[in-house]
């Protein structure tokens, strides 16, 4: 496994849309253990998309176990990820690893619906809320090309410089 290299803001390539995987492979499957890798190698890192590692395919990984009091379905790999559903509205921090100098606060909805398929080419449909909801939404926002910085309701308000990003 390896640590990808991440885009980082504002690379323009960020904004590119990404395209449906078409099928679920071993080469897949190993790129997925290193997007992992990549993840967790990052701080706070609860989610990531193959976007922010140059691979333009709608992947991606949201693990928000590691927060407490927050509801979970633990590990979860999304392979061509679809919301299906949007119920409510909370503004929340947030946060990306391809954004390290800024925080900001993006409205998003509570709960959601999501169908994916996991890396065994399975469909899966996850019903979440809360924190896990927020962290889907930011990363299928990757592969449409949306950054949180996009959704800021206010540039002068709802952003936040970081003064330390902890390694
Ligand atoms: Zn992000």
């Amino acid at each position: 496994m390896a640590v990808l290299p991440l885009l980082v803001y504002p690379d323009e390539r960020l904004k590119q849309i990404s395209q449906p995987v078409s099928g679920v492979d071993e080469a897949l499957r190993t790129f997925i253990l290193d997007l992992e890798e990549t993840m967790r190698a990052g701080p706070g890192g609860v989610g990531i998309a193959a976007p922010q590692v140059g691979n333009f395919v709608r992947i991606a990984i949201v693990d928000v176990s590691g927060k407490p009091k927050t509801q979970s379905h633990g590990r979860l790999v999304l392979i061509n990820p679809e919301i299906l559903e949007w119920d409510g509205m909370a503004v929340g921090r947030e946060g990306c690893m391809s954004v390290p100098d800024f925080t900001g606060n993006v409205i998003r909805a509570e709960r959601i619906k999501v169908q994916a398929l996991d890396e065994q080419g399975k469909l899966h449909t996850y019903e979440m809320n809360g924190y896990e909801a927020r962290a889907v939404q930011h990363e299928v926002d990757h592969l449409d090309g949306l950054l949180f910085l996009d959704r800021l309701v206010s540039r002068r308000n709802d952003l936040f410089a970081r003064k330390v990003y902890k390694k």
